[in-house]
């Protein structure tokens, strides 16, 4: 587009100005390129083996760390590579591309716990944990769900207590990703009661009182454990976020949703780059499956799911460059790419017949795996909630109201 002045609403433009680019800058493109060539030679062999182990991938976190995708939009001062949170969601989608459980990685590396302990965490935490995190040497793991506190996280009861100079953790987590491999936790904890009085704390495996349980499946085969905490003593230090921590810890919450919606629509991807290749070259009645009508509008019906998701995407984590991405941007974009990665991968497994329905395709894995995240970090419900109270610009208590009578 040229640069001719133009007047619009009484103001002088240029064209370059109001032109509302969708392409990546050149910087972005050299970047994602990068990324591809790196997982195309040093992931894209293992994916299936990767995909079906369920144990965190420690070797491809350190390889990661060497080639610089951990604490992509970290400050350098910090161990990070001082880039933007866009930048991270396009190490995702093209380390996806060859790899979807190498993903996990990135998510972990720039999207998950570690972020919000990097911006919330002290010089001394930072200087304890920060750097083996950030190099693939120990993973952290995010306690926040409980049994009887699922959606409604604000009613977690696991309790720490202040005792001297330390504090006293009592409760249990469950379905945390990651815990059977993690080093350390992140642990939403109760100070004192209602909203103002929770926080989070830092706890280490192998803490005295601290109990992982054995490990449990998902169904998509990843593994997690039972947290239990019976008198277990921490230090004062390692508390995250005090009293009144919690609407931080969800601002850095939206990051890991943003992870969460960047994988789900990468896994559509995924599916839908593999159900193309095979419906270009399989044939039935003496055709290529992508002659018959049938599947064409399939093709196009998921085409038009995956692009118009992965604009909500962009917009959330290029608007999010300045600081922690909008609640709203990102509510939006994660139920949009939610359902988008998980019908995209329903329907690639459809288009490829049973070799889609068969383990040694990973298409399956994309539509076990994308069927996780319209549950996890934040359900598409409670989303829909929360992009609701936006649009009447009021907040809608989900409680039940107790009536006078009845207190
Ligand atoms: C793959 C995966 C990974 C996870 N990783 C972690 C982790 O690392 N750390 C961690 O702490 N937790 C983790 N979780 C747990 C996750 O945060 C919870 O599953 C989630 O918050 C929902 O809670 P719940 O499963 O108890 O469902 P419930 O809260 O019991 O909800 C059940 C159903 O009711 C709907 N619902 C509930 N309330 C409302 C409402 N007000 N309006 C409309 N619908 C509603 C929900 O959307 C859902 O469909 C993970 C879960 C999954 C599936």
């Amino acid at each position: 587009m040229d640069s001719e002045p133009l007047a619009v609403l009484g103001h002088r433009m240029t064209a370059q100005r109001l032109a509302m680019n969708f392409d990546f800058t050149e910087e972005q493109k050299q970047f994602a390129e990068s990324v591809r060539r790196f997982a195309r030679e040093h992931l894209g062999d293992g994916a299936l083996k990767r995909a079906h182990d369920p144990r965190f991938p420690f070797d491809v976190a350190q390889l990661m760390a060497k080639q610089g995708l951990m604490g992509i939009a970290l400050p350098q001062s910090e161990g990070g590579q001082g880039g933007t949170l866009m930048d991270a969601v396009i190490a995702i989608e093209q380390v996806a591309a060859e790899c979807p459980r190498s993903a996990d990685v990135v998510q972990f590396g720039n999207f998950g716990p570690v972020r919000t302990f990097a911006e919330y965490g002290t010089p001394p935490q930072k200087a304890r944990w920060l750097g083996d995190l950030l190099a693939g040497r120990v993973v952290m793991s995010l306690g926040m769900t409980e049994p009887d506190a699922g959606s409604a996280v604000t009613d977690l009861k696991t309790s720490a207590r202040p005792d001297g100079s330390h504090y006293v953790v009592n409760g249990s987590k469950v379905f945390s990703t990651f815990s059977p491999d993690a080093q350390i936790f992140l642990i939403y904890v109760r100070f004192g009661a209602g909203l103002g009085g929770i926080g989070s704390v830092l706890i280490e495996r192998g803490t005295p009182g601290f109990a992982i349980g054995t490990p449990s499946a998902f169904m998509s085969d990843e593994a997690w454990c039972e947290l239990h905490f019976e008198d277990c003593r921490i230090p004062a230090e390692n508390v995250l976020l005090g009293p009144g921590g919690f609407k931080k810890q969800m601002a850095g919450f939206n990051v890991e949703r943003l992870g969460n919606t960047a994988r789900s629509l990468a896994y559509g991807r995924y599916a839908f780059n593999k159900a193309r290749e095979y419906a270009a070259t399989r044939e039935q009645f003496d055709r290529p499956l992508c002659e018959f009508q049938g599947l064409q509008w399939k093709f196009a019906d998921i085409a038009v799911k995956l692009e118009s998701a992965q604009l909500l995407l962009y917009r959330a984590a290029t608007n999010a460059d300045q600081g922690l991405p909008s609640a709203y941007e990102t509510a939006v974009a994660k139920v949009a790419c939610n359902q988008a990665g998980f019908e995209v991968a329903s329907e690639a497994l459809q288009i490829m017949g049973a070799i889609g329905f068969s383990r040694e395709s990973l298409v399956e894995y994309c539509m076990r795996r994308t069927r996780g995240w319209m549950i996890a970090g934040g359900s598409i419900e409670i989303l829909k909630n929360r992009i609701a109270e936006h649009i009447f610009d009021r907040r809608f208590d989900q409680r039940k109201r107790h009536s006078a009578a009845a207190e």
